[in-house]
């Protein structure tokens, strides 16, 4: 296998083209505008509507999307170097057409929606005229999927949802929602759910609250209820059984796309640390003179460009096998890597800055949060570090002797039996 450090010169110069737009049109949205998603909120159409113009204009718009659909399909690599520009800030996505869960629930559509579906639903969010919800986490198991209860019966030309689900997030903003259900309690744990589509105004949708998070202005994530929430057949995506099947097309792009992003936040949080720490002078001198300063920036630089050659050589393998399920050890590895990552970092360019760097008035206690969130969001750290050990020993075979097979004392055996005569006279 070969690899490639170069990012090709004519991409290149879009990169250089996103790194300017992005600081100087995108990033000052987030001053003075709310949720990404409330795209009813005022001005809204007046400040984002013309950027997201110039990137349709630029052809850089929802470009995880394939050609098919309207997207470049330029391949996670090219995708991970563009986030790691626009995931430096919250309108940044949106502005790209590659806002989560948006981006995910557009490739649930695109593999298993009806032509009426993705002429009603899918078209419009890759428009982003509308946005949606991901509804499958449940109160009494997130983790454990097998857990979830919300049931869907059938009942002559419709299903009827019943049941209640947790951290729905944009439930209040979004038109329709993909929503998990158990269709056959019997059956194996992993053939028991099916995915459905849920138009946002069907009778029957509660939301009990909105949970936020620090840092969040606008408390989004919903406590939700579905009390006999009636969708007609059509609205199954993908065969009944099959919601696992289906939550895996969105999941891979997604832990990705975050990892990209996290990339970007990590990345804005050491360039403000090294900029304090060329900054400020304390007992004599500079901050960037003392060595235990020095180690916290060679730690953070480290771990940082470690996890990035991570992220691009899991972008590499996806591009290669074009498929998530082949590469699934090393998402998991990016996905069990990315919150310690945006921690470290976000807390070292914390501590640099002092009572000025745990203030509200700076990002990093923010971003420290945004770090629990990306090691929860998708499936928790623990459970991605299972994954990746799973994989890694179904590449291995245990011995059949009692000693192993660097035991050292066989292996002199060995090598005297075959060079034993370089030793003889
Ligand atoms: C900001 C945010 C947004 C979210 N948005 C959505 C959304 O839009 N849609 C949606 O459906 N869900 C969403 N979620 C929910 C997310 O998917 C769940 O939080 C996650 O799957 C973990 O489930 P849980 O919170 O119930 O934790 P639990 O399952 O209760 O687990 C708690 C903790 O136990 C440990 N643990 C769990 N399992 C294991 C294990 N097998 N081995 C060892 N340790 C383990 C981990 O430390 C874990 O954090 C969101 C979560 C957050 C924080």
């Amino acid at each position: 296998m070969s690899w490639e450090f170069m990012t090709d010169p004519e991409f290149q110069k879009e990169i250089d083209w996103i790194d300017e737009f992005v600081r100087e049109e995108v990033e000052p949205l987030e001053y003075v505008l709310g949720s990404p998603v409330d795209l009813k909120q005022p001005h809204f159409d007046e400040l984002v509507r013309p950027l997201q113009a110039q990137v349709k204009a630029r052809g850089l718009w929802a470009c995880h999307l394939g050609p098919e659909l309207g997207g470049k399909g330029y391949g996670q690599v090219k995708l991970a170097l563009m986030n790691e520009q626009f995931g430096r800030t919250r309108f940044g996505p949106l502005v790209f057409g590659a806002q989560a869960p948006d981006t995910g629930n557009s490739e649930i559509l695109a593999h298993y929606g009806t032509p009426e579906q993705k002429e009603r639903y899918l078209q419009p969010l890759l428009d982003n005229r509308i946005v949606s919800c991901f509804s499958m986490t449940e109160p009494q198991g997130g983790a454990d999927p097998t857990q979830f209860r919300t049931t869907a019966v059938a009942d002559g030309d419709e299903w009827v949802i019943n049941g209640e689900k947790w951290f729905s997030s944009n439930a209040k903003f979004a038109s329709f929602f993909i929503t998990m259900a158990v269709t056959d309690k019997e059956a194996p744990p992993h053939r028991r759910m099916s995915m459905f589509i849920v138009p946002a105004e069907t009778a029957g949708i509660e939301i009990v609250h909105n949970l936020g998070f620090h840092g969040e202005s606008d408390p989004s994530h919903a406590y939700m209820r579905y009390n006999d929430v009636r969708v007609p057949r059509q609205n199954m995506l993908g065969e009944q059984g099959q919601a696992f099947v289906v939550a895996q097309t969105r999941l891979g792009g997604g832990r990705m796309h975050h990892a990209m992003r996290t990339v970007a936040q990590a990345q804005k949080c050491f360039d403000l640390m090294c900029e304090r720490a060329l900054s400020r002078t304390t007992k004599g001198s500079g901050l960037a003179d003392k060595q235990l300063v020095q180690q916290m920036i060679s730690d953070t630089w480290i771990q940082l460009r470690q996890f990035r050659l991570l992220v691009l050589e899991t972008a590499w393998l996806i591009d290669h096998h074009n498929d998530y399920l082949k590469v699934r050890k090393n998402i998991s590895a990016v996905k069990a890597t990315m919150p310690k990552v945006l921690h470290d970092v976000a807390s070292a360019a914390l501590q640099v800055h002092g009572a000025l760097g745990i203030s509200t008035d700076m990002p990093f206690t923010d971003l420290i949060i945004n770090s629990y969130h990306v090691g929860l969001a998708d499936g928790p750290t623990e459970v991605h570090k299972i994954t990746v050990a799973r994989q890694v020993l179904r590449e291995y075979r245990g011995g059949d002797e009692i000693f192993p097979s660097g035991y050292r004392p066989h292996l002199r055996e060995k090598a005297l039996a075959r060079y034993g005569f370089l030793h003889e006279g």
